[in-house]
């Protein structure tokens, strides 16, 4: 039997009994035979408590400190789960991401993995340890010093462990059984999705599905790595996020022509805002000034809409979403263009969310945007804007009807299920 990586969410071992818990199923995986890697998130909420701690001391606190201080939280659980799984008579050997080779660029708070050299893990597992990894950090190989991958990374780092040590399987433990049909904590019809390829999940999770980080999606697809999305509660099977050729080829063939396997899932995020740029000049280089302006500000836009000019005034207004925590910025780098552009006014508005349907059969089935708009008409919705891809179309609604909306595009597609199939465990998502 090969390496199994395991990943456990801060939900997991919130607490002394979720550690003791957690390493019990640890020593189950390492009994049945496998060689056993985890990766751990911090305790609880123990990261945002930090970041909290950190803003009582510096209204702005260096990049370097914070990720030092951060990656505290993972020390200790990956500590504390090696003493618990030692109380259990097995060996256990903690490490945090530095020692574990995980090498980053030396961006703070988002870094990025370049080089994965295990070589300490390998030894651990070879005499016989469970090796276990803070997730969420690496060390820069410029600086040498410490990062953090960015909110939810420990994903990442169990996925690029997974692919550098070879492994068979990454499995992702989190406080939900797997990736549903929608979140069961707005959608109580949600299903359970056995398989799901690699760019569905992607889709979902950038659409604001909170089930895996999406950078730990993306590779994952870069070297075929199968996830195992699953519950650190239960004993059930999980989702397999694999390639598109694995979904279909488990899928029954009676199945395959199925409407329902059209649409796999409907995700919403609220965590977005709406900015309009009202009474833009309708000449060329407008836009590209405005989106110039926020690109050298760092902001991530979303989607973009422009309007149709009035003839008379030769006008137009245009609108695109941001990630709220991004608001401040984009408004103060439009607000230095004003002149220059000579539009009129901005206008910010953070009461929106997005609502999305994800589905790889979209692309050769005609009509799905029709009903899924339809669905959102005769729940009341108003459709602000709307954009597709080739597997997914997503609107942005006022944030009081996200969750009609998600209920309607559900039913819409006869996602759900009548016998309540979604247990929330605990914890908030991660
Ligand atoms: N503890 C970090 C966070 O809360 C990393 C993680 O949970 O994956 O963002
Ligand atoms: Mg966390």
């Amino acid at each position: 039997m090969g390496i199994v990586v395991q990943k456990y969410g801060g939900s997991s071992v919130a607490d002394a009994a979720g550690v003791k818990r957690v390493a019990q199923r640890i020593v189950n995986a390492k009994k049945l035979g496998h060689q056993v890697v985890v990766v751990v998130s911090a305790m609880g909420d123990t990261t945002d408590d930090l970041i909290e701690l950190a803003n009582e001391v510096s209204p702005l606190p260096p990049a370097r400190e914070l990720d030092m201080l951060l990656t505290a939280g993972e020390r200790i659980s990956m500590a504390v789960l090696a003493m618990a799984i030692q109380n259990l008579g097995h060996e256990a050997r903690s490490f945090t991401g530095s020692q574990a080779g995980v090498i980053t660029d030396a961006e703070h708070g988002r870094a990025k993995i370049i080089d994965v050299a295990p070589g300490r893990i390998e030894t651990a597992l070879s005499e016989g340890a469970i090796a276990i990894v803070a997730g969420f950090q690496g060390v820069s190989q410029t600086t040498k010093d410490i990062t953090t991958l960015g909110r939810g990374g420990s994903d990442t780092t169990a996925v690029a462990l997974a692919v550098a040590l070879r492994a068979d399987v990454c499995e992702i433990y989190s406080d939900v059984d797997g990736i549903f049909t929608a979140d069961p904590r707005i959608e109580p019809r949600a299903r359970k999705i056995p398989r799901i390829s690699y760019e569905e999940t992607l889709e979902m999770a950038a659409q604001g599905a909170k089930i895996l980080h999406l950078r730990c999606v993306e590779y994952a697809r870069r070297y075929d790595m199968p996830i195992h999305v699953r519950s650190s509660f239960s004993e059930k099977e999980g989702t397999w996020v694999v390639r598109a050729e694995d979904v279909t080829a488990s899928t029954p063939e009676g199945n395959r022509t199925m409407e329902a396997a059209i649409i796999t899932g409907v995700a919403h995020d609220r965590s977005q805002a709406k900015i309009t740029v009202v009474g833009v000049p309708d000449k060329p280089g407008e836009a590209a000034a405005i989106f110039r302006a926020l690109a050298e500000a760092q902001v991530n836009i979303d989607m973009i809409v422009q309007n149709v000019s009035a003839a008379a005034t030769g006008l137009t207004d245009i609108s695109f979403t941001l990630p709220r925590g991004e608001g401040q910025t984009a408004m103060t780098a439009l607000a230095r263009l004003q002149a220059d552009v000579g539009y009129d006014r901005l206008q910010y508005d953070d009461s929106v969310g997005k609502v999305s349907i994800v589905g790889a059969g979209m692309s050769s089935a005609p009509g799905i945007s029709a009903r899924f708009f339809e669905s959102l008409s005769d729940a009341g919705v108003n459709i602000e804007m709307i954009s597709t891809s080739e597997i997914r179309v997503s609107v942005v609604v006022s944030e009081s009807q996200v969750q009609d909306a998600v209920n309607a595009a559900h039913a819409a597609f006869a996602l759900g299920t009548d016998e309540i199939e979604a247990v929330v465990y605990g914890g908030t998502g991660r």
